[in-house]
């Protein structure tokens, strides 16, 4: 359950209305947004008077919150949540969030050349990953805690933020000393140990990617789960579904982008790349989902993809990257927003 307050309140009136709240037995919450104020109620608002309280002069309405999700939930927190990146950049606000880099972090010279590029292209973050969730143990299983220094000299010669995915638990501490954004693969999307922990113990911003088979309300419970445990800087990320299509490596999911964006307050962006499998494709689903009203973009770029160690097929090169950011730019401004 949520109570809107009505415009001009007085702290007295609201002191009323939580007062009336707590009656019910119930923990309040309040979020002070720009325009609208709001008493969300934890826990079971079964006994609370909600006719009571809809009579308080400074209440202007009471609603029931059938959503599982509230901290998540729009309806508790009405204005867009910005999160800072580091390094000045955000996600969430008018300007967009642009994070690029290979898949996997290779080498020195590769990640630091691509962080180069990709900064000189107007990227803010870089992106690279360190442990890799493969679908063969035989294939490629990234640097680990190595690429986690690889990506932090990245880091030093070009001051972006790093964006790298977590696997497991036992990393959190390392991560919350070298990382900037922790990565939740969409392969670990359900993975509630690691969701509840990550929300207990790291204050950093974590990227959730939308689990491969996983419906909206799933993905935002996901959220949910950090979010109980105290963090609150959670971004999604559609990164394509699956479904029964195999032209493309998922179905890139545009209105989830939509309805996110209206059940909930947090930032959203887009990762063309796993969605569609093929680097040429990636530029155009970029623009489509800056239209569709993305956050921002996390797309992946590989200095040499033909011999990338992990999705080649998908990576686009510097140059490409670097005019994608044009059109990104020109789609930006046509929908009022900046890059
Ligand atoms: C990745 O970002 O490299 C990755 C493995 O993504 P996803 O979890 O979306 O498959
Ligand atoms: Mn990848």
């Amino acid at each position: 359950m949520v109570v809107i307050m009505k415009q001009g309140f007085t702290p007295e009136q609201l002191q009323e209305a939580i007062l009336a709240m707590k009656a019910g037995g119930v923990k309040v919450n309040i979020s002070k947004g720009s325009e609208t104020t709001v008493l969300g109620a934890e826990g079971n608002a079964a006994k609370v008077d909600l006719e009571m309280l809809e009579q308080l002069p400074g209440v202007e309405r009471v609603m029931r919150v059938s959503e599982p999700y509230k901290k998540a939930n729009r309806k508790y927190h009405p204005d867009d949540t910005v999160i800072d990146l580091g390094n000045g950049t955000a996600v969430g606000g008018k300007k967009l969030a642009v994070i690029a880099g290979p898949c996997s972090v290779e080498s020195e010279s590769q990640i630091v050349g691509v962080a180069q590029a990709v900064k000189a292209a107007g990227a803010s973050a870089l992106r690279g990953g360190a442990f890799k969730p493969r679908t063969s143990p035989y294939a490629f299983q990234g640097l680990e805690c190595e690429g986690l220094k690889l990506l932090q000299e990245a880091k030093e010669a070009t001051s972006l933020p790093i964006v790298t995915e977590i696997m497991s638990t036992e990393y959190i501490e390392l991560f919350e000393e070298c990382v900037d954004v922790i990565q939740v693969g969409a392969r670990n999307m359900q993975n509630f140990d690691l969701l509840k922990k990550l929300g207990k113990c790291t204050t950093k911003p974590i990227l959730l990617k939308r689990g491969l088979s996983s419906t909206i309300e799933e993905w935002l419970m996901s959220a949910e789960y950090i979010m109980a445990g105290g963090n609150q800087k959670v971004i999604l990320c559609e990164r394509g579904i699956r479904t029964f299509e195999t032209f493309t490596r998922n179905t890139l999911d545009l209105s989830a982008v939509l309805a996110v964006k209206q059940l909930s307050h947090l930032p959203v962006v887009v990762d063309p790349s796993h969605a569609c499998g093929k680097a040429w494709m990636v530029e155009r689903m970029s623009l489509a989902a800056i239209a569709a009203g993305a956050d921002g973009l996390i797309i992946e770029v590989h200095n040499d993809p033909k011999n990338a160690l992990c999705d080649g097929a998908q990576s686009i090169t510097p140059e490409q990257f670097s005019q994608l950011m044009g059109k990104v730019g020109d789609m930006a401004r046509c929908v009022g927003r900046e890059v």
